[in-house]
């Protein structure tokens, strides 16, 4: 009868490692979820970048606005010497060549600065491209993550569902169970990676995977005592 005893003994415990590894699972579902919560360093970095090209943008448009106005004041500033240049109104043949280099002068000016311009131009285009796509980029990954936050979001919801049904269940099986064993299986178990008992294959503890003496075997298959692995301390059953 000793042995029919030791046996139901082990099957509790077997029985309540089912439950704290359904435990275990659910706890490290919710810790899990919650380590991922919140914002990502990828979101992060993309908001930033976003923020770096508007400024970009801002200095491109700035800068085009500028060199406009330069070219619009040079334009003010040839019109009326143009008009001059052909009224008639300069006589002397000296006069009007000198006039007229001071004008083809500002022209060439002008044309560099209208080169200038088309190239600011094309910066302000290329700016606006980097930051429409940049936005686009952040879109879908805001997106992502949305859809990513919800599923952590029900992760830990169906997590602590579950956790709420099995607590009691556990709470059930312990209080059937000698508080010493259970004392002993919860000490192994915080030691050993969450596993109290083991068992044992042939003459392996599948626990810890190393072969057992003879006697330990022996002993653990007649099932009369609790025998632990002398290597793990994990309680052994067949
Ligand atoms: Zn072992």
């Amino acid at each position: 009868m000793v042995g029919q005893i030791t046996m139901s003994r082990i099957n509790e415990l077997v029985r309540l490692q089912e439950t704290d590894f359904a435990i275990d699972k659910a706890r490290a579902a919710v810790a899990d979820a919650e380590s991922r919560q919140g914002e990502t360093e990828e979101l992060a970095d993309a908001r930033a970048g976003l923020a770096q090209l508007e400024v970009a943008l801002r200095e491109a448009r700035s800068s085009q606005k500028d060199i406009d106005l330069e070219a619009e004041g040079l334009r003010a500033k040839i019109a009326p010497q143009e008009e001059k240049l052909y009224s008639g109104t300069i006589k002397n043949p000296k006069e009007l060549s000198d006039f007229q280099a001071d004008v083809d002068q500002m022209k060439r000016h002008l044309a560099t600065v209208e080169d200038r311009d088309l190239e600011a131009i094309a910066a302000v285009e290329a700016a606006q491209t980097a930051l429409d796509e940049a936005k686009a980029t952040l879109k879908s990954l805001e997106e992502a993550w949305s859809a990513e936050q919800a599923r952590l979001a029900e992760q830990i919801k169906v997590a602590t569902a579950e956790l709420q049904t099995i607590e009691p269940v556990r709470a059930d099986q312990s209080s059937g169970i000698d508080p010493e064993l259970l004392a002993k299986y919860d000490h192994i178990r915080l030691v050993h990676q969450g596993r109290g008992i083991a068992k044992l294959d042939r003459n392996l503890c599948l626990g810890c995977r190393i072969s057992l003496p003879v006697s330990a075997v022996n002993r653990a298959r007649a099932g009369n005592t609790l025998v632990q692995c002398p290597n793990c301390e994990r309680i052994l059953y067949t």
